[in-house]
């Protein structure tokens, strides 16, 4: 590799701009293995953008929509194969099983550094290995972290230019010695001489794998999602929550990566909170981050910061400060439209990547619920002809759009401001069609923790595998957790300690579900906009002026503690959703009992107290 190489508008050596050494040195290692034919440097300049979207456009992986309809935006469609996260495929290489924990899939570092070594030698050969710097954070900010991902994938290149600071700019950050997260990923199909591409590379072996020692991240076979674009999920959330959880073992404060949306709501006297909040993927926090208010909501006004991942740090006021540590949304596409939310909609007019959705015979995109009827005929995500009697999903049930957050019409003015933005309240929330009520405040931060730590939801299209299946998911953490989880429960436990112990006033934890279902398996709340009477009741809670009653986990408010003008709902359909079957109740406790069973290791004691005293107030 000491041979430079020269192939098109690329080279195998460094731009002059870039000035560490161990950096260029890493590159062509990595190269020296997977042996690309060019190596391109990626600059995150808007002409290279638009360049490597033409040379997609030209080798079939995506196609340009109509410029009049939908300007500069494009439609991916994957193959059928490689259409969401594969949790069973990811893996967490620490040096002991016990530091990954008994949720991750573990593999002994050494033995899978061999693997990949086998799987990335010469893979991608006949490509072109694209090195893509980028900030998680703004640049230069003390919060941000900075990541070099190599791919041999353009779709990467350019949807890693949305969802981050990507650019040139980073070397600068980086100077001589500045450290960052390596990342690797290869689609996994390496190119014979003369060999024809196909659309949609990828290889039925997957492998997602993260080495939190080094902070390495090596990825295998798919070009999709959270499984290739590895500042996201990989390095935000794995990396990044080791990162945090290390500096306080290290005897730090530390600080969490979450699986958090973030947003600011003022009220009409102007006062002004930031909440963040998680939910499973594909269980609301881009639609929850845009939220509408009703227009009997007169003067209250919902701003974003992030809506999938938040980065929580302790200020020297002992309040938690949080940052979006991304630049863009990748969002679910299937049941978003002016309706349900429109801030959403109007983010996707323009400079929009589609990943799956369907075709319009006039160039433009449809998904399932974009508009009641379906046009008469479409191209499907698979690139079939589709009627509405063809009896399929014109898109995938995980299609997705790319879009810049800039283009939210409500992106609130602390966006990106690198000291982040403090926290009233964190909200946590599973698809529940049953068990679990509308909302519940935990009266302290034990009880939220428990909340969290042992919440379930219904399995969704985000990830490959069965669906509507009910599942712990910790923090809506499960498929996102780099260490072990009992260690992480016990790492928030002493956050919260920390800070009440310096005199802080901690965030009110409260518990969500939207999701419950009538018996004809019909959504009793209306959701979306309407969520905006749940959030004013917590935050009304959080100032201390909201009524409610205690039940046996934790205190939810009456149907007249609720402001309903604008809604007909009744008393009856509010029972439906915020009833607590007690029957049901001692099932989910079964579950929370199976789920800390398998967390014994390191399980704080806190949580078990915490469940003995809720099993005896429902037996009681
Ligand atoms: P994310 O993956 O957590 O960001 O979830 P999204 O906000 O993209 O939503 C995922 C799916 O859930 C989409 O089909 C939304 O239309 C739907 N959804 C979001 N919020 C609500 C809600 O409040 N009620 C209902 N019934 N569906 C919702
Ligand atoms: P999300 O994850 O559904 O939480 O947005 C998607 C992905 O990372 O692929
Ligand atoms: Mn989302």
């Amino acid at each position: 590799m000491n041979q430079p190489v020269m192939g098109g508008v690329a080279t195998m050596n460094a731009p002059a701009y870039i000035k560490q050494q161990k950096l260029i040195n890493w590159v062509a290692e990595v190269a020296a293995l997977t042996k690309p034919e060019r190596i391109y440097w990626c600059d995150g300049s808007a002409e290279e953008y638009d360049r490597l979207c033409a040379e997609m456009v030209a080798a079939g992986t995506m196609k340009k929509l109509n410029e009049a309809k939908r300007p500069n935006s494009y439609l991916a469609c994957s193959d059928p194969s490689d259409v969401a996260r594969v949790e069973d495929r990811t893996y967490i290489c620490t040096q002991t099983k016990e530091e990954a924990g008994p949720t991750n899939n573990w593999i002994d570092p050494q033995e899978m550094r061999g693997t990949l070594n086998g799987l990335f030698d010469g893979c991608m050969a006949g490509r072109t290995m694209y090195v893509v710097p980028f900030s998680m954070g703004p640049l230069g900010s003390p919060i941000a972290h900075i990541g070099v991902e190599l791919s041999d994938s353009p779709y990467v290149a350019v949807n890693m230019r949305t969802m981050t600071r990507m650019g040139k700019a980073v070397y600068d950050v980086l100077g001589t010695d500045g450290e960052f997260v390596p990342a690797i990923h290869t689609v996994g199909k390496p190119l014979a001489a003369g060999e024809k591409d196909v659309p949609w590379p990828c290889n039925p072996t997957k492998y997602i794998v993260h080495f939190p020692d080094t902070r390495e991240i090596w990825s295998y076979g798919s070009g999709y999602g959270g499984n290739a674009l590895l500042g996201k999920k990989c390095f935000a959330l794995r990396i990044a929550s080791t990162m945090g959880y290390k500096e306080a073992q290290a005897g730090g404060d530390g600080w969490l990566a979450e699986h958090m949306l973030i947003l600011g709501v003022e009220s009409p006297e102007g006062k002004k909170h930031y909440v963040a909040a998680a939910f499973p993927s594909a269980c609301g926090k881009t639609n929850f981050a845009m939220l509408i208010p009703p227009a009997t909501f007169n003067g209250w006004k919902v701003t974003t910061i992030g809506d999938d991942i938040a980065w929580i740090k302790p200020g020297k006021d002992g309040r938690l400060y949080a940052i979006n540590p991304e630049a863009g949304y990748f969002g679910v596409a299937p049941g978003t439209n002016t309706k349900t939310n429109s801030n959403c909609m109007s983010c996707l007019n323009e400079n929009t990547i589609f990943t799956n959705v369907a075709l319009t015979d006039d160039g433009d995109v449809w998904w399932e619920g974009l508009t009641k009827e379906a046009p008469a005929h479409l191209i499907d995500w698979q690139g079939k002809d589709w009627t509405p009697a063809s009896g399929t999903k014109a898109s995938h049930p995980n299609a997705r759009f790319t879009v810049s957050a800039t283009q939210n019409p409500v992106i609130d003015p602390a966006w990106d401001d690198p000291a982040g933005v403090p926290i009233s309240a964190f909200i946590f929330g599973g698809r529940r069609s049953t068990t679990v009520p509308l909302v519940t405040e935990a009266r302290n931060w034990i009880e939220g923790v428990y909340m969290a730590a042992t919440m379930g939801s219904e399995t969704t299209a985000a990830a490959a595998g069965q669906q509507g299946v009910v599942r712990r998911d910790p923090f809506a953490m499960l498929p996102f957790m780099g260490y072990n989880m009992s260690d992480y429960f016990q790492h928030w436990l002493d956050m919260g300690k920390r800070l009440e112990g310096k005199g802080a006033t901690l965030p009110k934890i409260f518990c969500v579900n939207w999701f419950r279902t009538d018996e004809n398996g019909h959504f009793v709340w209306p959701g979306f906009g309407d969520n905006m009477r749940v959030l004013k009741w917590m935050l009304e809670r959080v100032e201390g002026t909201g009524g409610g009653v205690e039940n046996i986990f934790g205190t939810t408010p009456r149907f007249g503690d609720i402001q309903w003008d604008g809604l007909p709902f009744t008393a009856e359909e509010f029972e439906t959703i915020t009833s607590i079957d007690k029957d049901a109740w001692r099932a989910e406790l079964k579950l929370h009992a199976e789920l800390f069973d398998k967390l014994a290791y390191h399980l704080p004691q806190e949580l078990k107290d915490n469940m003995a005293k809720l099993e005896q107030r429902l037996n009681g």
